[in-house]
Formats: C-alpha cells, structure tokens, sequence
C-alpha cells in the first residue's frame, strides 16, 4: 500500500489490513561519476515497494535527504544535519502513530555511520513517546548481510562500486551514465581531513567495472526476501512488558 498513491478513505480502510509501515530513507549523495545522487532513495524505496506486493505494510513517501560525512564536499551532495534527521524521522514516525500506524520499519538506503545513529536516535524518541509502537531500524547493508558473499566479487564493496551500480543498472539503466574507474578511499584514519575529496577523488568505493545489471535483479530480489522477512518478524514481535518506562 503506497501512502502517497492512496485516498484518505483507502488509507483508513488500509488500517483494517496493517497496522505496519515502511518509512524508506535515502540521500541526495555523489555516486561516483556514473550513478545519480538519488542512487540510496531509489534502492531503498524499489525494495519497500517489492515487499508491499508480497504483504501487508504502508509504505510512506520516501526521505530522500540524508547526512552525508565523506562525500559532503564532492559535487551534487546535499546532507541535512543529526539533529534535522532525527527530528524529520521522529516527527513523522509520531504522526503515523496518531494515524494508526503500531509497527514502523526506518529503513535506509544510505549507509552512513552517522545518519544511521540519527535514524536509531529517533526510533528511541518514538519508543520513548508512542508506548505502544514497535520500532526497527535497518539499512540495505543490513538486508544484504549474508545473503550475497555468492554474488560480490570485490572486496571491500562499499559504494557506487559493484553492488550499487548493478542496482541501478537494473532499477533504471538510463540512469547510469557510463562507468567510474576502481578506486579505494585513502583516509589517513583516524585523522578527520577537511577535504576528504583529496582522499577520495573519485567518490568510489569498490569497482564499478564487475556490475552487471542480472547481478542488480538477484541483488534485489535478495533484498526484497530480507525485508519481508523483516516486515513479518516486526508484525509478529510481542515484548514481555516490563516496569521500565
Ligand atoms: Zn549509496
């Protein structure tokens, strides 16, 4: 069930068949010189959309900005702050709530290690708020994890490499505008450079070079049977109440 393609009066009805949404996150993020910035918007939101057909979940409008640390200088990158994140994600999930919405799934596309502790940040808000609402918050890495060590030839696959470009190969090959060359990031860790785009001129973290769009098919279809799996287990989980707040 797509909120922003159904009525009012269809959403309500909805509610008689879930009580379970999907918020889909994304970013607005270089994706090295051959994929579009809305590379994280368009997995996570293909992925959520897959899963509605399979079982009974909401799926809200997509959140296509995110914060984005290392790639903020390159060119084309948008990042919003923690605070903007966590507070668009709270007040969302808390509108929902007074909608009917019980179980609510933060689901990224963007990987970050910030954005995603502003994303669990804001399910603690939700949890703390709305007493009766189960939160889960997940990334596509997390979907991913242990499902296709089969199919990524290399190593170390990070972003707009093998993985994300066959994705985009497959979701929308007019999107992919040629290739980017293999390239690493060289960050003199732990030290935080004010230009990482010296680091890591091409924005990419893999090798675009091993993508093909077939791989982008498995790659998704693996996707979508993780989130299933995890739109079920949210529905199913009951939690022993306990005094904590
Ligand atoms: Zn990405």
């Amino acid at each position: 069930m797509i909120m922003e393609e159904m009525t009012s009066r269809e959403f309500a009805a909805g509610l008689e068949r879930t009580r379970t949404a999907i918020l889909p996150v994304g970013s607005l993020e270089e994706h090295g010189s051959h994929l579009p910035l809305c590379t994280d918007t368009m997995h996570m939101e293909a992925l959520a959309r897959a899963a509605a057909e399979r079982t009974a979940v909401f799926v809200a409008p997509a959140i296509s900005y995110g914060l984005c640390r290392s790639t903020a200088y390159h060119p084309g990158t948008v990042s919003i702050s923690f605070d903007t994140v966590r507070a668009l994600v709270a007040d969302i999930g808390q509108s929902l709530y007074r909608q009917g919405i019980r179980r609510l799934i933060v689901a990224t596309g963007h990987a970050g290690g910030g954005h995603q502790a502003a994303l669990v940040e804001a399910g603690e808000a939700l949890k703390a708020a709305c007493p009766d609402l189960v939160v889960a918050v997940l990334s596509v890495i997390d979907l991913l994890a242990g499902r296709v060590a089969d199919l990524i030839k290399t190593p170390g696959d990070a972003h707009s490499g093998e993985l994300e470009t066959s994705i985009v190969m497959h979701l929308a090959p007019h999107l992919v505008k040629g290739t980017s060359p293999r390239e690493f990031p060289n960050f003199p860790a732990p030290i935080l450079v004010r230009r990482p785009q010296d680091f890591w001129p091409g924005g990419v973290w893999g090798d675009p070079g091993a993508a093909s769009a077939d791989q982008g098919r498995e790659l998704i279809a693996r996707g979508v049977d993780a989130l299933v799996e995890v739109i079920e287990r949210v529905k199913a989980f009951e939690e022993t109440p306990t005094s904590n707040p």
